[in-house]
């Protein structure tokens, strides 16, 4: 295969800035390779477009695999798109880093808007043994915003590994569920519902419909236990079937009213104030532990001291305090 030339910062940086699509991947790749000199040149890409990016409505949708998350974006996403807006969807998929399948699968996904101009859909980043993934997906998210995209959804398999990561860099994130027969509560953590900020049961349809609004209530019951929100916002249910596009629009109208809402209190603002904080942390926890595991102080013990650990002949916090002493040096 021929090698593509090494585009330069300037042609990234067009490459994004003028909305091209071809554009746009290359510059995803480049965030996600895990090369260092791509690493350097990603971060000063980053730094470019920086000025261009926060224009978007950031929202998080996550739910167990099954629930109807593609179908969902598939419908949504149209109703993005009617609404004159241009929509990229993003998705984390953890278990594709640990067994190379995906739970998300490799099935064509979202078919539909797939082929519509004005959506841009890019799947998950592809393993990193150390970690970042999150990294990846937010600073594809600022490529997004610099590239025009007025709606970024972020998709998650419910799961519990990456939630939390999504949360800190959405400004709504949306819960989808299934009425269940009296286990409404059980299938998804409680530590995943006290983070949204709507749920939407799906596949509320047929002789579903009863169970539905059965679920809707039991959900928004359960809702009233948790503490309210800093920013006054009351997290709302609904239910919707993403098959038929029904309550879709309500949805849509509730993230409207959010935004709106939570742009006159200012609590939009200062979210994104102090999930940027988050990142800054985050982004110096991960260099620090990149820049541990790859230095050659560390290489030339780690696997020995791991046997003895093992072994029993050292124990955990010596070794760790030995790798890290050597490594300072
Ligand atoms: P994901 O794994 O969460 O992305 O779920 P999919 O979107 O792949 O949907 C899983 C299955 O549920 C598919 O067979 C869909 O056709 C079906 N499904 C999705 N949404 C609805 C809905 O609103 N009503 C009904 N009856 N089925 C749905």
């Amino acid at each position: 295969m021929k090698k593509r030339r090494r585009l330069s910062l300037e042609e990234y940086q067009e490459g994004v800035l003028s909305g091209s699509r071809v554009g746009l991947s290359r510059a995803i790749t480049l965030v996600e390779s895990t090369l260092d000199s791509d690493n350097e040149l990603a971060a000063q890409l980053i730094d470019k477009i920086y000025d261009y990016t926060g224009k978007s409505f950031r929202i998080g949708i996550t739910g167990v695999p099954g629930v109807g998350k593609s179908t969902f974006i598939e419908a949504f996403g149209q109703l993005v798109l009617e609404n004159k807006k241009k929509l990229a969807v993003l998705t984390i998929d953890p278990s594709s880093q640990k067994t190379g399948g995906s739970i998300l699968g490799d099935k064509t996904r979202m078919e539909k808007l797939s082929r519509s101009a004005d959506a841009f859909i890019r799947p998950s980043p592809s393993g990193d043994a150390l970690g970042g993934v999150a990294h990846k997906t937010r600073e594809t998210m600022l490529l997004c915003e610099a590239a025009g995209y007025d709606f970024i959804l972020i998709e998650t398999v419910g799961v519990g590994q990456s939630e939390t990561s999504v949360k800190n860099m959405v400004d709504f994130f949306l819960l989808l569920m299934l009425a269940g027969a009296g286990d409404e509560l059980q299938g998804i953590k409680k530590g995943i519902m006290e983070m949204a900020d709507a749920i939407a049961i799906n596949k509320a349809d047929g002789d579903n419909i009863d169970r539905a609004e059965k679920a809707k209530k039991e959900y928004q019951n359960a809702l009233h236990l948790f503490p309210a929100n800093e920013n006054g916002w009351v997290p709302e249910v609904k239910t919707c079937s993403a098959v038929n596009s029904e309550g879709l629009v309500e949805i849509f109208q509730l993230l409207n009213k959010f935004q709106v809402e939570q742009k006159q209190t200012g609590y939009f603002a200062l979210n994104r104030k102090e999930q940027a904080i988050h990142w800054m942390h985050q982004t110096i926890h991960h260099f620090l532990k990149q820049n541990f595991y790859k230095s050659p102080e560390v290489l030339k013990n780690l696997s020995k001291f791991e046997d003895e650990v093992r072994q029993g002949n050292k124990h955990s916090v010596k070794a760790a305090r030995t790798l890290l002493n050597q490594y300072y040096k």
